[in-house]
Parts: C-alpha cells; structure tokens; sequence
C-alpha cells in the first residue's frame, strides 16, 4: 500500500452526473437501491488507472483489464446490519482493487467504536445514516472519507487516500509486511495494521515471494559489485578510492530508491530496504566480515552526503 493523492472535490463528470440521476433512488430505497454499476465502475476505471500507475490499492500488484475491480472502501452493502448505501457513488469511497483483495475483503468494515446505536449514551457508534444539511439536503462534505463524520468511527482498515501506510507498515526481509507501531506504543494503530493484513490478506504467499524477491536482487547487485570493486582496487591500487567506490556503489543506491517511484509495484519494500538498509542488507552481505562492513559504510555516507549537497 501506498499513499495516493485523489482530490475528492473533484470527482470525474461522470460519476457526479451518474450519482445525481440516481440520487432520488437512493435516498428512498437505501441499500434495496440496484446499484448501477457502470457508474461506479466503467465510469471512473481510467482515472483510478491512472492515479494508481495500474496497481492495486490495497496490494500494489500490477492489475490486468481480468484483474482490476472497483471497490468500495465503506461496503454499499456490510457484513451485518450495515450499510453505506449512501456512498455507493462517493469518489473518495472508490477505490482499484485486484480480484484477490476484493473477494477477501467483500462487505467487511471493522471500526473501533461501538457498532450498536446507544441512545443518549454520548457514546459514539458505527455511522449508519447519511448527514443531512439543516434543509434535509445530503452533507455532501459528510461524504468524504476523510470527514470527521465518517473518521469518527475510527475504521481499522487503511485507507490509502488518507492514511499514510509508510507510518503504519513495514516489510521485513522475510518479505512479509509488519507493524511499525508497537502494541503498547498505540493500540489502535497497531490494530489498524493487523486487520488491514488481516483484511485484504496482505501476507499471501505470493506477496511475500514478490517483495522476498526485491529484496534479494537488491543483495544480489550489492554483491556483485563489491565483488568487481575487491577485484579492481586489488589490481590497480587507486589513488582515488572515493570516486570508485562512487562509480561501484551509487548506482546500487540509486536502484534502491528508484523502487519507491509510484510507478513501481511493491514499492513499500524499497522504501523499508532503505530505511534500514544496514538491518536488512547489509549485515546479510558482510556477516562478520569487517572489512566489507566499513567499505558498505563508507560507500553509503559517501552517498548520503551527495545527496545532502
Ligand atoms: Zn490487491
């Protein structure tokens, strides 16, 4: 998962004209509504496409025209006594998503609050109504998935238009995503990453060997190269052994952050390889070897300190 920026003012003409034609429908029938498809989906497929470089919102697989689905963050119709029919046609609720994280999810929203209505309680509870604007209007802005109307409920499930993933997961050499936050530290945080894996099963096999697999051609070019660059500074002595440790390793480095580009599949196991790139890379490389360590060292202030420039 990633953060994507969709401007939720600006939902594409054909959802906002779809959604008016409909509206009347909606608000009388609720969740017996018959959900126009082709207004939530074919309408804006090619916008979320493009907002999301073609990836799952959930997963950040690649998706094919086989694959890709849309769906929504808040269900039109729960697992329960639920429903967020209003949203059904709600920009900020829609969300490109791959077959396998769509059929796992299905109708599920978890939330932290009560999900029962307690009555003059001051409790708050899971929304089940629609705001409505003092003249019986729908509060359009009560709509937005990052209204404190909505947000209020506190949703477990990320959500990638709002939430920043990079400050809740983590992918492990292992491969498989983790908590960045502790149990202990926050533990709403914390269960809001257990059942966001949990929920559009973000630790499945095949994830793993994807993000497992970034990981390891990373350790294999790092490899290599200290290999080449043992073997040319052997041989040639250099005065200059700043700049060929320069020319052995920034590309390495580059090719490191080059994978948290928004184009990039997975692109959160660039990002945690690069934050921790000692922890995750380079012990693995050296073991105990200390003269690998300092060379990895060097090569990686060496790097730093260009980029501070
Ligand atoms: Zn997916």
């Amino acid at each position: 998962m990633r953060k994507v920026n969709k401007d939720f003012n600006a939902p594409p003409p054909a959802l906002q004209q779809g959604f008016e034609d409909e509206k009347e429908d909606l608000l009388t029938k609720k969740s017996d509504h018959r959900f126009n498809s082709y207004i939530y989906n074919n309408a804006v497929k090619e916008e979320l496409k493009e907002l999301y470089h073609n990836k799952c919102a959930y997963c950040e697989s690649f998706m094919s025209d086989d694959t890709f689905t849309v769906e929504h963050y808040r269900p039109k119709k729960g697992d329960g006594d639920y429903s967020y029919y209003w949203l059904g046609y709600e920009w900020s609720n829609l969300l490109p998503v791959c077959k396998k994280c769509n059929n796992k999810k299905r109708g599920q929203f978890p939330v932290a609050v009560p999900s029962q209505f307690l009555p003059n309680s001051g409790k708050k509870c899971r929304v089940k109504i629609p705001q409505l604007l003092p003249n019986g209007d729908l509060d359009m802005e009560a709509m937005k998935a990052n209204h404190p109307y909505l947000l209020d409920e506190k949703p477990y499930l990320l959500h990638p238009e709002i939430d920043e993933p990079k400050e809740y997961l983590f992918v492990k050499i292992t491969g498989e995503l983790e908590s960045q936050i502790g149990k202990e530290v926050n533990e709403y945080h914390y269960k809001r990453v257990e059942k966001t894996i949990q929920l559009t099963n973000l630790n499945r096999d095949v994830l793993i060997t994807n993000r497992r697999r970034i990981i390891e051609d990373f350790e294999h070019l790092l490899r290599i190269q200290i290999v080449n660059f043992l073997k040319f500074s052997e041989e040639n002595k250099p005065d200059n052994l700043s700049s060929v440790v320069k020319l052995a390793f920034f590309v390495i480095f580059e090719i490191i952050e080059n994978q948290f580009k928004d184009d990039q599949e997975y692109t959160l196991t660039g990002w945690s390889v690069w934050k921790n790139i000692k922890e995750i890379l380079f012990k693995e490389i050296y073991k105990d070897n200390q003269e690998i360590e300092k060379l990895l060292d060097y090569a990686l202030a060496l790097y730093i300190e260009s980029k501070d420039q």
